[in-house]
């Protein structure tokens, strides 16, 4: 299954069961949600004329070449009187403009006198220097439209319009499991043949990263009982997402207790890292079964599962972008399934780790991305490739 079908059959999933319910929550526990309504504007921003620059404002028709006095200091956070005709007042960067005022002249541009009187040096236009009312929004635009991930930009706007609290998708809930008799948690001594199990910690961080509650379910042991008890007890959870035991190896228990209680597909996907794809219901909730070797993990996860994660909580842009960036190497062999390349920019070009087997994670550690090789494709040297950096999946 070519990598676009998985995704876009992971996407008509993801819309056919949405996270519908919406909680209400303060700016600061907003980062990385998903707005749940259209944001729209309560005031105009800004919300009267000021200035744009520490000077003089003035009415442009007051100067005939001759100095004006002063009438009045305008300070941020200050409302000022409407302004004397004939004369000019002294105010500083973003204190509202004088009625009767329509042009702002910087003080570096203005001289004044022994008498007091503000010489303006350069010639004057209207409107100079002055931020009009409502140059960013007007009160009732759409500013944030549902569906929008909230960061740092988002929020800092819904801050500028007075919003203390916004209305977002509740949190997916997810069940992270991973499978093998060979795994140990970090801290524990490894035993013959045992390794430390990845994964769970790289999952558990990037879910978090993405807004999600998790459920740890641990390790499953490679054996049918114990994964049949564990995931009839991972309660109300929005997806079950595993790594590893769903290849057609002999220790398939996940794949056979999936079975069992409800279905499942392995989808044999044209992508490397990471071939084997399980998507299935247990008891109803959605399973996606990774497969089990970290940079796999990584690929899958960043392209397929993180996209759907996202569709569930309403999000239309789910993709990462993409950058075409000339590439540092030679690949000499064709391959029938799409290759994602841990890799890393240096000098405008993007150069590919020595060791690209799936079960290396350092390949992604040293990297700051993925290049994507089509099938059937050989970039050399100098080729335009297609780049994903790491910053557009992590978060
Ligand atoms: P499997 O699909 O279970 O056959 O796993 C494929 C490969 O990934 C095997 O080498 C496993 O030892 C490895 N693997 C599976 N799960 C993990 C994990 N959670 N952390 C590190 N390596 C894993
Ligand atoms: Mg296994």
């Amino acid at each position: 299954m070519p990598v676009e079908e998985a995704l876009e059959r992971l996407l008509a999933l993801a819309d056919a069961a949405p996270i519908t319910a919406t909680e209400k929550v303060a700016l600061a526990a907003a980062e990385g949600r998903v707005l749940a309504c259209d944001l729209v504007a309560g005031l105009d921003l800004p919300p009267w004329p000021n200035s744009a620059m520490d000077g003089y404002a003035l009415r442009l028709a007051d100067w005939q070449g001759e100095p004006l006095a002063v009438s009045q200091r305008i300070f941020a956070g200050h409302a000022p009187q409407p302004l004397q005709s004939g004369t000019c007042a002294r105010i500083f960067t973003g204190a509202p403009l004088p009625e009767g005022a329509d042009c702002v002249e910087m003080q570096e541009n203005a001289q004044v006198m022994d008498d007091g009187r503000v010489h303006f040096l350069e010639p004057l236009a209207l409107g100079q220097n002055v931020r009009p009312k409502g140059q960013e929004t007007r009160v009732g635009e759409l500013v944030i439209g549902a569906g929008t991930r909230l960061g740092p930009i988002q929020l800092g706007l819904a801050a500028t319009l007075g919003f203390a609290e916004l209305e977002v998708v509740r949190r997916p809930r997810v069940a992270v499991l991973s499978t093998g008799d060979e795994l140990v948690e970090p801290g524990l001594p490894l035993g013959p043949g045992q390794i430390y199990n990845s994964n769970r910690r790289l999952l558990v961080s990037w879910l978090q990263r993405l807004g999600c509650e998790v459920v740890d379910a641990g390790i499953l042991p490679d054996d049918l009982a114990r994964t049949r008890q564990c995931l009839g007890g991972l309660g109300d959870v929005d997806l079950i997402l595993s790594t590893g035991g769903v290849s057609v190896g002999e220790a398939d228990y996940l794949g056979l207790a999936l079975r069992e209680a409800g279905e499942l597909a392995l989808w044999k996907l044209a992508i490397k890292p990471g071939k084997p794809l399980t998507f299935g219901h247990y008891q109803g909730v959605p399973v996606i079964g990774l497969p089990g070797n970290p940079a796999s993990t990584l690929v899958t996860f960043g392209l397929l599962t993180r996209p759907y994660l996202l569709r569930r909580q309403g999000v239309a842009k789910v993709e990462p972008l993409r950058f075409s960036v000339p590439a540092g190497f030679d690949w000499p062999k064709a391959g029938t399934r799409r290759e994602y390349l841990r890799a890393r920019i240096e000098d405008g070009q993007v150069h590919i780790y020595k060791n690209q087997s799936s079960g290396v994670l350092r390949s992604a550690a040293w990297a700051d991305g993925v290049v994507e090789v089509l099938e059937g494709t050989t970039p050399q040297q100098g080729d335009v490739v297609t780049f994903i950096p790491f910053s557009e999946l992590l978060g």
